[in-house]
């Protein structure tokens, strides 16, 4: 089913995002960890696309089997890295002989070591063109999402126009945003009523990483260009070398802004779980009723 129809039927989801494992072993224990999850009803569990576009199939592998087993709804990650566009229209066919209906479309990260894009040759600058790409091809068989920064894409001069970007991607034909990671609500929620000053209407759903290690989030923040406030920093600076402490950290902070996200009516929360079920299980038991 398509999540378009889903989200207009609903007041607020909740979603998981995970990788494709490297190896069968872990597959089968990221299947335990989803397994666990259930009790909460997810509303969607999406899987990334590897950094270099890579691996197409061991993510739609993984959404079907999502899709099939769970019980509940898979949506597969679609990158512009490495893909011409014939190689984007093989994927769609893919997606549609496996029956799923639901995609994120992304424009994919810039080579490692390089600061730039490069759009590889007769394929897509932007994530806009792909889901334009995507709308055209396909018509309404998709329900598409596309991703949102609220502290402003790490390439994008401004918010303002990263924002301008956005509505891009809206208009081209995405039905829902789902944002980066960030840690402090407020730039959520300014985030989201900028959107809507600029017309975005479709839903934002916030984006949240419970904290299980410094060293991995200040790698993941540096790449992706998310903030880590000052006092949450000093805080994990202190416990760092203890994971437990890191770990509770993290579960707390999380519930802190899952409570504040929905006390303000935020439309859904969406975790990134790294494959793991520990913390935001434990985030959900107390969020999610
Ligand atoms: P775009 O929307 O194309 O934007 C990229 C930059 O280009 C922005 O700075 C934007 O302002 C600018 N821009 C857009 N349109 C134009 C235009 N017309 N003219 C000039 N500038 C423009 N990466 C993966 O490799 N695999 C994944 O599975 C994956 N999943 C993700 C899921 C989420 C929820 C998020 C938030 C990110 C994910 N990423 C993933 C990372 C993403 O690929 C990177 O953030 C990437 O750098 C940008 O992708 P985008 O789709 O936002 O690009």
């Amino acid at each position: 089913m398509q999540l378009r129809q889903i989200l207009q039927d609903s007041t607020r989801t909740l979603s998981f995002e995970i990788f494709p494992p490297k190896t069968a072993e872990g597959e089968k224990n990221l299947f335990v960890h989803l397994e666990k999850l259930q009790k909460f009803n997810p509303t969607f569990i999406s899987v990334t696309m590897g950094a270099m576009g890579s691996e197409t199939g061991k993510t739609f592998d993984i959404v079907e089997r999502i899709n099939k087993n769970l019980g509940t709804h898979g949506v597969a990650h679609l990158t512009c890295v490495s893909s011409a566009k014939d190689e984007i229209l093989k994927s769609l066919e893919d997606l549609q002989r496996r029956n799923i209906r639901n995609i994120l479309c992304l424009r994919g990260d810039p080579v490692q070591g390089s600061k730039t894009f490069i759009a590889p040759k007769n394929g897509f600058h932007h994530a806009s063109e792909l889901v334009a790409f995507v709308r055209e091809q396909t018509k309404d068989y998709f329900s598409i999402g596309v991703a949102g920064y609220p502290e402003k894409h790490i390439e994008a001069c401004s918010l303002e126009e990263d924002l301008d970007h956005l509505r891009s991607k809206v208009n081209a034909g995405a039905d829902f945003i789902i944002t980066q990671l960030f840690f402090d609500n407020a730039d959520y929620f300014q985030f989201a009523r900028l959107c809507r000053s600029k017309q975005i209407t479709c839903r934002i759903l916030p984006g949240l990483m419970p904290v299980t290690n410094y060293t991995q989030i200040q790698k993941f923040t540096g790449m992706c260009g998310a903030k880590i406030p000052k006092s949450t920093k000093k805080d994990l600076e202190e416990i760092q070398s203890n994971p437990q402490a890191v770990k509770s950290y993290g579960i707390q902070h999380a519930t802190n802004q899952a409570l504040e996200l929905m006390g303000q009516s935020a439309p859904g929360l969406h975790f990134y779980i790294l494959n793991q079920s520990e913390s935001v299980e434990k985030i959900c038991e107390r969020v999610w009723y």
